[in-house]
C-alpha cells in the first residue's frame, strides 16, 4: 500500500532544477542558479537535516594550504596543479567574505600557523618557504608564508613555525546559516529527509527516486554530495574520507589564538571562544580505515589527538573533551574539484578534497558558468 499522500507527491512534482545535497556547495549552487534564472523552480534535496555530512561538521578554517601541505600537494600532483588549487581556495574565501560579510560568518583574521615536531620536518619546509612564496605571489601579490617564532605559544614544538598571514577562522554554524538564508531568500526550496536512491535520465528530463518512495521530475540535476557521491555514481574518482573532530571543555586562558596546522595539514587545531580547543584530523594514521562514510569517532583517534594536545599543544596539562564528532570529505590523490556535465542533464560539483569551506563559493560560481554555457544564456 502506498503511504505517500497525494498532496505530498503533488507538492513535490516537478522542478526545473534539482540539486542533491544541502551542504555549502549544493546550497550556493542552487542560489546561483535561482539568482541567474529567477523564474525557474530550484529544489534542493538532502537526506539529512542541516547538511549533516561535512558543512556543519568541519573545523571552520578559512585556509588554502599550509607550506607543508603545499609541498605534499606538489609531490602528489605537480606545482601547477597545487598552485591552481591554492588559488581556487583563496578566491573561494574572498567570495565568501564578499558575499556574506566577515561579521556575519564570524571571520577572524587571525592568520594560521604551521607547527613542527622535529627539526628535520621544520628544516625541509622552511627551506622551501621563499620558493613557495614565489610560486604563490601571483595569487594575491603578497608572501603566503613567513617564518615565525613559536616560543610565546609555550607549545612543545620546534621554535620556528610558518605563519600564513592571510588565513583565519570562521564560525561554521554562522556560515551555514548565512548560506541557507540566502538560498531561502532567493526562493530556493529545501527539502530534508529526502535520500535520492537513483534516477532515470531521458532526452527531456531526469526522474529521481527517493528512498521513501517519492519521486520528482527534474529538467536538470546537480549532484553536490561530495564524500557520499560513490553511492550514486560508484566509478567516480571521489573516495569518502572521514574526519574526526574533538572539542575540549573550557579551560584557563590559553597562551595562543588563531588556527594551527601540523603534520602536513593532517592535524589541525584552533582556539575556540570560551578557552576551548578544537582539534581534528590524523587521517594519515589509518588512511584505509578512514575511507568510510560511517560517521562515528574511534578510540584510536580520540587518544591520538588527546595525547597530541597534552604533549605538544598544552604540554603537561590534562584535557577532557566535551564534544566529539566526525564528518565525511570527498577525496582523491588530486584534490581539485570535479565540476561539469556527467551526462546531458546531470551536472557534478563534487570532490572538495577536505577544504570545501574555502572552495564552496568558487565552485558554485563555476557551476553557474557551466550551466550558462550549456543553456547559451
Ligand atoms: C572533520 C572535517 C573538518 C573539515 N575542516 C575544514 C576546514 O577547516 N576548512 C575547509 O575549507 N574545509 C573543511 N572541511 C571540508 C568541508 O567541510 C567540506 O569540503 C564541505 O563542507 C563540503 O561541502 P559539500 O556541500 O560539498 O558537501 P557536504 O557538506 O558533505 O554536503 C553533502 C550533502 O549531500 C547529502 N547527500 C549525500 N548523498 C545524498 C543522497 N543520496 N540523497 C540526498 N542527499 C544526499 C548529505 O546529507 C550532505 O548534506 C572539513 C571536513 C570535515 C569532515
Amino acid at each position: 500500500m502506498n503511504t505517500i499522500s497525494y498532496w505530498e507527491q503533488q507538492g513535490f512534482g516537478t522542478a526545473d532544477w534539482v540539486v542533491v545535497g544541502a551542504g555549502l556547495v549544493g546550497l550556493q549552487s542552487a542560489s546561483r542558479i535561482k539568482e541567474t534564472y529567477p523564474k525557474v523552480r530550484v529544489v534542493v534535496l538532502d537526506e539529512h537535516a542541516m547538511g549533516n555530512a561535512a558543512s556543519l561538521r568541519n573545523a571552520g578554517f578559512a585556509c588554502f594550504g599550509s607550506a607543508g601541505e603545499m609541498l605534499d600537494e606538489i609531490a602528489r600532483t605537480n606545482e601547477l596543479e597545487a598552485v591552481g588549487l591554492y588559488e581556487k581556495r583563496f578566491l573561494g574565501i574572498q567570495k565568501l567574505l564578499g558575499r556574506y560579510g566577515a561579521d556575519r560568518i564570524g571571520f577572524q583574521a587571525s592568520g594560521g600557523t604551521e607547527v613542527f615536531s622535529t627539526d628535520d620536518e621544520a628544516g625541509l619546509v622552511i627551506a622551501q618557504v621563499s620558493a613557495l612564496n614565489k610560486a604563490l605571489c601571483g595569487v594575491h601579490g603578497k608572501d603566503a608564508f613567513v617564518v615565525c617564532d613559536m616560543i610565546p605559544t609555550k607549545m612543545n614544538v620546534v621554535k620556528s613555525g610558518v605563519f600564513c598571514p592571510l588565513e583565519g577562522g570562521i564560525q561554521t554554524h554562522l556560515l551555514y546559516r548565512a548560506v541557507r538564508e540566502e538560498a531561502l531568500r532567493l526562493g530556493v526550496e529545501i527539502y530534508e529527509g529526502m535520500r535520492v536512491a537513483d534516477w532515470d535520465e531521458t532526452n527531456d528530463f531526469v526522474e529521481l527516486h527517493m528512498g521513501n518512495g517519492m519521486k520528482i521530475i527534474a529538467g536538470r540535476l546537480v549532484i553536490c554530495t561530495n564524500g557520499f557521491t560513490r553511492r550514486l555514481i560508484p566509478d567516480l574518482a571521489v573516495a569518502p574520507a572521514r574526519g574526526q573532530v574533538f572539542v575540549t571543555k573550557a579551560m584557563d586562558v590559553l597562551p595562543f589564538e588563531g588556527i594551527f596546522h601540523a603534520d602536513k595539514g593532517y592535524i589541525y587545531f584552533r582556539e575556540l571562544g570560551g578557552h576551548r580547543i578544537l582539534i581534528g584530523g590524523g587521517r594519515n594514521l589509518d588512511f584505509v580505515g578512514e575511507e568510510t562514510m560511517d560517521m562515528v569517532v574511534t578510540d584510536q583517534f580520540r587518544s591520538h589527538l588527546k595525547s597530541y594536545l597534552e604533549t605538544v599543544v598544552l604540554p603537561g596539562r590534562t584535557v577532557e573533551f566535551e564534544y566529539e564528532w566526525s564528518g565525511v570529505m570527498g577525496m582523491n590523490e588530486n584534490r581539485n574539484p570535479i565540476i561539469g556535465w556527467h551526462s546531458n542533464r546531470v551536472c557534478l560539483a563534487v570532490r572538495m578534497g577536505g577544504m570545501g569551506v574555502a572552495l564552496s563559493s568558487w565552485v558554485a560560481d563555476e557551476v553557474i558558468e557551466v550551466v550558462k554555457k550549456d543553456l547559451g544564456v
